[in-house]
């Protein structure tokens, strides 16, 4: 199944797929932007001093039995990454969370009515509509927005608080000094890298819901699901496509993953 090419190649897009992905980059590259800077924003300030002293006190001795100091590892990773999280947490109630959230919302809805654009794109065969981004403002649920965006949020900061967790003890193992570990915590806070993984999948299923949404109001009856990647294609994503085509309600709407760039269209459609 896997080690096959992607349908739909990356580098080497033409016509209507290169615009619709082309307008997906440019949307999840804004998002981006915007998120981050509100997160900046939220994060500075925070002072993580007293959980850097405590992971300094519990560094594990070396030697001793391998399998409890992996263990030990294990445990401290957890606490250390829960110490985090709860810091973390406390941004919730930061001026600054109700624009970070704001921004989140109104890129979910901005990928949802773009992915409409495109699923009608597809469904022409044209592209050309899609080169503006246009005020694009989905009729969508607001409710539900904020609720996927708070999602998004929890699983950023989950991320996040795994990440400063392994770095710092993977620093302190490596002897480091205090103003090193807290210049770390630093930029892991505020490069933006958990949210911005998290925001793209995010936005992914966002923009390849509205392309649903699109055809199922042209119609369509049966969707194929399309792979896209620059090399070879993941076996779970390959393993999708072969299962086409799909029942318009029941199709499995990607990303199926992380960094999945895979798509969907009308079943039969050329390629
Ligand atoms: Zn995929």
């Amino acid at each position: 199944m896997a080690d096959r090419a992607p349908t739909l190649n990356l580098g080497a897009l033409s016509g209507v797929w290169a615009s619709v992905y082309a307008l997906r980059d440019r949307l999840e590259a804004a998002a981006d932007r915007e998120v981050i800077a509100a997160w900046r924003s939220v994060v500075e300030g925070l002072d993580l001093t007293d959980v850097i002293a405590t992971v300094e006190q519990s560094a594990p001795a070396a030697g001793g039995d391998p399998a409890a100091a992996a263990l030990r590892r294990r445990h401290l990773q957890q606490v250390t990454a829960a110490a985090v999280l709860a810091r973390l947490t406390t941004l919730t109630r930061a001026p600054g969370w109700p624009v970070l959230i704001a921004a989140l919302v109104a890129a979910l809805r901005r990928a949802r009515a773009a992915g409409q654009r495109a699923g009608h794109a597809v469904g022409d065969g044209d592209g050309d509509g899609l080169d503006d981004d246009g005020q694009d403002d989905a009729d969508g649920d607001d409710a539900q927005d904020q609720v996927s965006a708070y999602d998004i949020a929890a699983a950023a900061l989950r991320a996040l608080a795994a990440t400063v967790a392994r770095q710092l003890l993977a620093s302190v193992a490596s002897g480091s000094s205090t103003s090193t570990l807290a210049a770390l915590v630093a930029t892991a806070l505020s490069d933006g890298l958990a949210w911005t993984l998290t925001v793209a999948t995010a936005l992914g299923l966002a923009f390849t819901s509205g392309m649903n949404t699109a055809y199922a109001a042209r119609g369509v009856l049966q969707v194929d699901f399309v792979t896209a990647g620059d090399s070879s294609v993941c076996a779970t994503c390959a393993d999708a496509e072969d299962a086409n085509p799909y029942p318009a309600a029941s199709v499995l709407v990607p990303p199926l993953h992380p960094n999945c760039r895979c798509s969907i269209e009308p079943a039969g459609s050329e390629d």
